[in-house]
């Protein structure tokens, strides 16, 4: 990498002014539009980069990309890297990736190994499946791990690789197509609501999906490592044990509208029970212990019809966020951060970028479908309909409990680190 860059994009005067008066209202920032392609073969990987949003996308690809000898340097909005405290699962597929870009001990230090789903009627707390995650022998890699945690290793294997991370550092995108200046390429990891999304894919708004998620943690050691799913009418509630004697709670409410300013505020804890009163005591008795929870809007937007342009793209929340009834949303930023990395190996950047949207673009729209359609499973409303459902269940995870899972085989069983 060539001499100190700074992530905060400063006003180039001349040309870019003129690229401003013609292509875009973009407000300041030092960028530049490349005449050339540089080529990524072997031998000439040093792609200039700089990665906007330090989240598990920006900080995956930041390691993939600085093993494979680029200049990377990521840029994070935030005075610090934090994460609010809440847990996240991550599955065989996004495992993969964490095994291939060296850090599976790392992880494995800081998570627990899931070996079980429990599927449960909310209100009666009846278990109406369970699915053994063990199921092929082996460990094949399902994990639950606090977000802060998954972050520092990240954070640490980005540093490790060379990436220069910098913090309360907001890059203002530039005009589309541009990169910042001296630079190859500028990444949008900058989530659900990036900016850098409306210069590479056309402006899209992203939409609240009438459901609002409370998270929160609360003390429990000792707890068997299983995911917990209770279901009842219009809403769920998951949970699942995370390291340091906790508990992790994600709980889903339908919901007509969402005024708050934020998009995730603090509320308090009666407002949670208040919502799951008609389910199981076991229920109940955690949030009776809940003293501190956030609660979230679920906003989306469509999976981007562009995944790059120029000398830009996107990864992660950024360029598909997805309702978070797969749990897939973290495990879909890592595939990206690999599939980006290995398809810069080879070729004109051009060609790189259009490799890496071709291989990531269906795989992650029908991820995104399965995700939303999870929500209409978990949330039905008519006794008569979901005790059928859950019967149905019920005689699948008796006759053929393989069956349930192996649903998902083109999902968890998929290793884009083998591709
Ligand atoms: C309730 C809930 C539960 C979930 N559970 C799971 C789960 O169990 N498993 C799973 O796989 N996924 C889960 N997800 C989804 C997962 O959290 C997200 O998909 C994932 O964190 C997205 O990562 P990201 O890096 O793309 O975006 P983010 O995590 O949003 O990171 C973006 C980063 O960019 C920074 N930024 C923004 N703009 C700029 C800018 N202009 N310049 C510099 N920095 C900027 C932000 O500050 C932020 O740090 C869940 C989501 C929710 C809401």
């Amino acid at each position: 990498m060539s001499g100190p860059r700074r992530c905060i994009a400063t006003t180039d005067r001349g040309r870019a002014a003129s690229i401003r008066a013609r292509l875009d209202p973009y407000q300041g920032g030092r960028f530049h539009i490349r005449e050339t392609d540089p080529r990524t073969t072997e031998g000439n990987r040093d792609v200039k980069i700089t990665i906007a949003g330090a989240g598990i996308a920006g900080l995956a690809a930041a390691r993939a990309l600085a093993l494979d000898g680029h200049g990377v340097r990521a840029c994070e909005k935030s005075p610090e890297i934090s994460e609010v405290g809440a847990g996240i699962q991550v599955s065989p597929n996004g495992y993969a990736v964490v095994k291939a870009l060296g850090l599976a001990d790392a992880l494995d230090a800081v998570s627990i190994r899931a070996e079980r789903v429990r599927l449960i009627d909310g209100p009666t707390g009846r278990e109406v499946v369970g699915l053994d995650l063990r199921r092929r022998g082996g460990d094949a890699g399902w994990r639950f791990v606090h977000r802060a945690r998954l972050i520092d290793l990240l954070k640490d294997g980005a540093e490790a690789a060379g990436v220069a991370l910098e913090t309360g550092a907001e890059i203002a995108p530039p005009p589309a197509g541009a990169a910042l200046e001296g630079d190859d390429l500028l990444l949008g990891a900058d989530g659900l609501k990036s900016r850098l999304r409306a210069r590479v894919d056309e402006a899209s708004k992203p939409f609240f999906t009438g459901q609002v998620a409370w998270r929160a943690l609360l003390p429990d050691a000792g707890a068997a490592p299983e995911v917990e799913v209770h279901m009842g009418p219009g809403r769920h509630l998951v949970s699942y044990p995370l390291q340091g004697g906790l508990r992790n709670i994600v709980a889903v409410e339908e919901r007509q509208g969402w005024a708050e300013e934020g998009w995730s505020h603090r509320d308090h804890p009666a407002n949670l029970r208040g919502a799951f009163t008609g389910f199981s005591p076991r229920v109940k008795g955690w949030l009776d212990r809940i003293e501190d929870v956030h609660l979230w809007g679920l906003f989306r937007h469509r999976v981007a019809d562009r995944w790059w342009s120029g000398h830009q793209a996107l990864i992660g929340d950024a360029a598909h966020p997805t309702l978070p009834f797969l749990a897939q949303g973290a495990n879909m930023a890592l595939e990206d951060a690999w599939v980006l990395a290995r398809a810069l190996r080879e070729g004109l950047l051009a060609e790189g970028l259009g490799r890496y949207q071709a291989e990531r673009k269906a795989r992650v729209t029908r991820v995104v479908d399965a995700a939303t359609a999870n929500a209409r499973n978990y949330h039905l409303s008519s006794p008569l309909v979901r005790g059928v459902a859950h019967a149905g269940l019920r005689l699948i995870g008796m006759a053929a409990p393989d069956r349930l899972l192996g649903r998902f085989d083109w999902l968890y069983g998929h290793d884009v680190t083998r591709g």
